[in-house]
């Protein structure tokens, strides 16, 4: 929280303009309302300018909104020499691309300043968000616009609701524009499943993400990845490298898929022995019902075994076919995948029922679309899986949803659509802010979730601890 005594230091910003008593007219969804956005947490330098347009060709006596992309560029970071992300490497590829980002950036709005600068606070590597954060500052001063510091897992969680902002124009832009037409509309669950991350969330409201399961050791993306350099034989071996196990365990696509999902949560707790006489064990299996991820005793066994298929010297007697491999690529995306369904399915039968029970669920929790996102969700096995999973234990209501790829792994449209709820929901950040390395998106949490960090405005005042939980409650 800011001390009394440091709130003195921003009047010349709240009387330009930033923070005014009338805020509200100046937050309201509304034509012409344009963010910069910047995203450096990790290894993606991404920029974004999005707008609000007004849709003239409406003929209605109501306004219309349109989402509009007006930039949007990501340069990644060159880690292919390194097993994994080297932080120096990201650090000097930021300091290198985000400034021409940028300037293509505001080329294409002929240099017009966004209403307001939205960047990455958190939670990533520290000196990472930093390069991204203070340019955020430097150009948010200079054009003396707010500026917004976002949570970025928040804005993973909200970015199916940039998708349907972009896809379902503009029937979505019906009479005055408010927020809750937005879809999907809160509640939902979301699957954040990438390099980095395994998460089911449950999303109630723009600052209300519980995080219902997360993963006790490695992301799921990491799993995939090192089993599939495990796996892959070298002809095949290039990165993405999920996206190499996936096209060497399906080189005919969907025609080689053959799944059948387990009818019970016991089937689905049984190992099944392929006729190579191995098997892969179930993630978690002896611990029940417990809301949480495992990937890495899957990845020690699939790596074990390699190994033994494999130790023979020299390489050229290594004694495992393609055949074989090509199963165990099968098997390690259909056990991870089914582990990651799952959670997804417990959560449902302890909370919201099967289709049956339907009508005596409690409107709080009613869940209709899970969303799923993340590098890993540009997966089309995942996509089938989960759908079947889903429709053979009794959920087929449930939707289903996959952002596009391009906005799955990190990307700086999403840091822009977050900002704009949150700027249009009252919130700015001050300038004092500084990079959160670890920042969690649950309120319930013992730092506070998103409005536990210092430095929130809420329309224009400094919003105090008590403040937060009721504007939590009021949103
Ligand atoms: P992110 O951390 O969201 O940028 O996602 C990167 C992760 O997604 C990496 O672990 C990739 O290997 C993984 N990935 C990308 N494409 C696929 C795919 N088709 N199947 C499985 N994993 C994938
Ligand atoms: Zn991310």
């Amino acid at each position: 929280m800011l001390k009394a005594s440091r709130r003195g230091r921003w009047p010349t910003l709240l009387r330009s303009g930033c923070a005014t008593p009338t805020r509200r007219v100046h937050t309201a969804w509304r034509p012409g309302l344009s963010t910069l956005a910047i995203e450096t947490s990790c290894d993606d330098t991404s920029v974004a300018l999005l707008e609000l347009q007004a849709d003239n060709t409406s003929s209605s006596d109501h306004q219309k909104l349109r989402a509009n992309v007006v930039y949007h560029e990501r340069i990644t970071a060159n880690n292919t020499a390194y097993n994994g992300i080297h932080p120096l490497i990201a650090l000097h590829s930021h300091q290198t691309s985000l400034g021409g980002l940028v300037a293509d950036a505001l080329a294409r709005n002929h240099g017009a300043k966004p209403t307001f600068v939205s960047a990455t606070r958190g939670p990533g590597m520290r000196s990472n968000l930093t390069v991204g954060l203070s340019l955020a500052k430097g150009l948010a001063l200079a054009w003396g616009v707010p500026l917004l510091g976002v949570h970025h897992m928040q804005a993973h969680a909200l970015t199916p609701r940039l998708c349907s902002t972009l896809e379902s124009l503009p029937d979505l832009y019906q009479g005055p524009w408010q927020p809750a037409t937005l879809q999907p509309s809160f509640p939902y669950l979301s699957v954040l499943a990438s390099g980095g991350h395994t998460m089911l969330i449950k999303s109630t409201g723009l600052i209300d993400h519980q995080i219902l399961a997360t993963t006790n050791d490695i992301a799921i993306g990491d799993c995939v990845d090192k089993a599939a350099r495990a796996i892959l034989p070298p002809d095949a071996m290039k990165p993405p490298y999920g996206k190499a196990l996936e096209d060497f365990a399906f080189p005919n696509g969907a025609a080689d898929y053959e799944y059948t999902p387990p009818a019970t949560r016991g089937e689905e707790l049984t190992r099944r022995r392929t006729k190579w006489d191995w098997s892969l064990g179930v993630p978690l299996a002896e611990r029940g019902r417990r809301m949480a991820f495992s990937f890495s005793g899957l990845l020690t066994s699939i790596e074990r075994l390699m190994r033994q298929k494999t130790k023979t010297e020299p390489p050229e007697q290594v004694s495992i076919s393609i055949e074989e491999r090509r199963d165990l690529a099968h098997e390690t995306l259909r056990v991870s995948f089914e582990h990651l369904a799952s959670r997804i399915l417990l959560y449902l039968e302890d909370t919201v029922g099967r289709s049956a029970e339907k009508s005596a669920l409690d409107t709080a929790n009613h869940i209709d679309t899970v969303v799923v996102s993340g590098g890993v969700a540009s997966n089309r096995y995942l996509r089938h899986l989960l759908r079947a999973m889903l429709d053979a234990r009794g959920y087929s209501h449930i939707q289903v949803a996959f952002p596009p790829p391009s906005l799955c792994t990190d990307n700086a449209l999403m840091i822009a659509w977050a900002g704009m709820e949150m700027y249009t929901s009252g919130y700015q950040s001050t300038f004092d802010i500084t990079p959160i390395r670890k920042w969690s998106m649950d309120q319930r949490d013992e730092d506070g979730g998103i409005l536990g960090a210092e430095g929130w405005l809420h329309d224009g005042s400094l919003l105090p601890a008590v403040q937060k939980a009721e504007a939590i409650t009021q949103s």
